[in-house]
């Protein structure tokens, strides 16, 4: 049962983060509302005052702006998956959108919203890590950046303090040549694993791993960059790479991947699943690298 709120719908950020300042601890921002409503009805968390994040300007939209795609925090996973540009430009980031939830969480559910909760089981926080994503945040003393891979502090806590507000998403275009894949996998609604590849080969007739980003999300608190994965990884041949990745590297994937237990699994289960995903993951970013040649990634 959801007890009455009252919900202020300011019209710009300042306006949004002096409410949130002067209500303190009875107040949270509000976007889709499919996590917030959710916690509240099961009465879980109790606000007095919900602020809308929809009605403040400049919280909507993606912009393209110098290799750099500007996502609005008010954002919804639908009009991400749906994005020209995004498709075009930002292909990996696409596929993982259109895999969020269901097509009805999709249509009202935020990316900033997806982000704030920060919910251990998520996509999006994961792959944007492959990205060197970062947000920007609003608060009653001005705006700061924060890169996405320090966003998330642990389960359902991130960096923000309760007055400030995330506004934008900003996602740097893979470097040229860099393309990748995302694999996710579970038994309920949410993952209970995600990997993110991106490499960019050499060229020539054997090719090797130029360049490479790992990330893993969902086994652990928080999505995490496995950067000894990608020193493991980088400069070896294709083959070799894929065959590290259900050797070595995936054994230090699995070690490096914080793995907790929870409902999804033991840790010890999702440490294995890593390193099996990690090997598949890996392999379909090398043959969407080969794909997409020397000079376009996504
Ligand atoms: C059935 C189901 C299945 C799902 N499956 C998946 C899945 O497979 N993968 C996945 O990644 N996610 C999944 N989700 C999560 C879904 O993506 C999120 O519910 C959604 O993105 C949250 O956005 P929202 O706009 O509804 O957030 P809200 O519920 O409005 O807000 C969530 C939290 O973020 C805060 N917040 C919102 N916007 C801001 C802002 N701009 N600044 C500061 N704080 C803010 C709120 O105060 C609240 O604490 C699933 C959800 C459901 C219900």
């Amino acid at each position: 049962m959801l007890r009455p709120f009252r919900l202020h719908e300011p019209t710009t950020v300042e306006e949004a983060t002096s409410l949130l300042a002067d209500l303190g601890d009875a107040a949270r921002p509000y976007a889709g509302g499919t996590e917030l409503l959710l916690v509240m009805k099961a009465g879980v968390l109790a606000y007095d005052h919900l602020v809308n994040v929809k009605t403040v300007a400049g919280l909507a939209g993606i912009e393209l702006d110098a290799g750099v795609l500007r996502i609005g925090a008010a954002v919804t996973h639908r009009e991400l998956e749906s994005s020209a540009v995004l498709r075009e430009r930002f292909a990996l980031l696409a596929s993982v959108e259109r895999r969020v939830a269901n097509v009805r969480v999709r249509n009202v559910g935020t990316l900033g919203g997806n982000l704030c909760f920060a919910e251990p089981h998520s996509d999006p926080g994961t792959a944007l890590l492959l990205y060197d994503a970062s947000v920007e945040v609003a608060g009653p003393s001005g705006r700061r950046t924060i890169a996405v891979e320090a966003l998330a502090s642990g389960p359902y806590e991130t960096a923000l303090a309760d007055d400030e507000l995330l506004t934008r998403i900003d996602v740097p275009e893979l470097p040229a040549g860099m393309a990748g894949a995302y694999l996710k996998f579970g038994y309920h609604q949410r993952p209970t694993l995600g990997v993110g590849v991106a490499v960019r080969l050499s060229g020539g007739a054997r090719p090797a791993i130029e360049d490479v980003r790992v990330a893993l999300g969902s086994v652990s608190p928080r999505p995490l960059r496995l950067r000894d994965v990608e020193d493991r990884l980088r400069g070896c041949s294709t083959a070799d790479a894929v065959a590290l990745a259900s050797g070595d590297a995936g054994d230090l994937a699995a070690a490096a991947s914080e793995a907790v237990d929870d409902l999804h699994g033991s840790a010890e289960y999702k440490r294995h699943v890593t390193k099996v995903y990690l090997g598949r993951a890996l392999e379909q970013a090398i043959e969407a690298a080969l794909a997409a040649g020397p000079e376009r990634g996504a």
